[in-house]
């Protein structure tokens, strides 16, 4: 009994000027049962971000190349950019027994839970609009008119929030880390992501019965 666990799927997703960067780093530093997927984007680096620490940098020739070797388990085009989860990395993360954290769009996500149906989808939420406007202005690092981009693309994903498992609103940084470990623990538990455990013990109690 007790076989190993492997990790679980988990999909944040939010906004743009949410503040998922925030709150995965620290759910990292805090806890080290957690991996997170570095994606692959054709989208220029933003002052500070490294290839290979935020994301791989590429150009669209390379990406659509990956594509085509099944090297990405999901991908999608996001304001005018391509962006996607490398394969290889996330396998093996799981395999080790790590929760792997994918930080996608929602177009990603759902992909996502068609492909692996126990993963974990959680939505980061502002606490107002207003909010949210307010932290892509104050970040300073897109224009004005990349601003108005990610607010329409905020109305657009508002539109399929319902698909996720959880909303998670994001007014306590702190707070809202514990939250999603607390959210993480609970599914871990969860009867469909506890297969193995489920088949070992109803093997054993088969042996049982018959008298072995
Ligand atoms: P940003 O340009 O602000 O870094 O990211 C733009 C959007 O792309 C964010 O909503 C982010 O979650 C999403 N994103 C980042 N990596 C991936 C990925 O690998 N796949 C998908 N589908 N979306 C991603």
């Amino acid at each position: 009994m007790g076989q190993e666990q492997k990790g679980i799927l988990i999909v944040v997703s939010g906004f743009s000027g949410a503040g998922k960067g925030t709150i995965i780093r620290e759910l990292l530093k805090k806890h080290d049962d957690y991996a997170l997927s570095v994606s692959m984007t054709t989208r220029d680096p933003r002052p500070g971000e490294r290839d290979g620490v935020e994301y791989f940098f590429t150009d669209k020739k390379h990406f659509e190349e990956t594509i085509r070797q099944n090297g990405l388990i999901e991908y999608a085009p996001y304001c005018g950019n391509y962006y996607g989860t490398p394969r290889a990395y996330v396998e093996e993360q799981l395999e080790m027994g790590k929760n792997v954290i994918l930080e996608i769009e929602i177009q990603g996500a759902l992909k996502i839970k068609d492909k692996f149906p126990e993963s974990l989808l959680i939505f980061l939420m502002p606490p107002s609009a207003e909010e949210l406007k307010r932290r892509l202005e104050s970040r300073g690092t897109e224009s004005a008119d990349q601003i108005g981009r990610r607010l329409a693309r905020a109305v657009e994903e508002s539109e399929g929030v319902e698909a996720y498992d959880y909303i998670v609103v994001n007014e306590e940084p702190e707070e809202c880390v514990e939250e999603i470990h607390r959210l993480v623990d609970a599914a871990r538990k969860a009867p469909v992501r506890r297969k193995a455990l489920i088949q070992e013990i109803r093997s054993e109690l088969k042996s049982f019965a018959k008298g072995e």
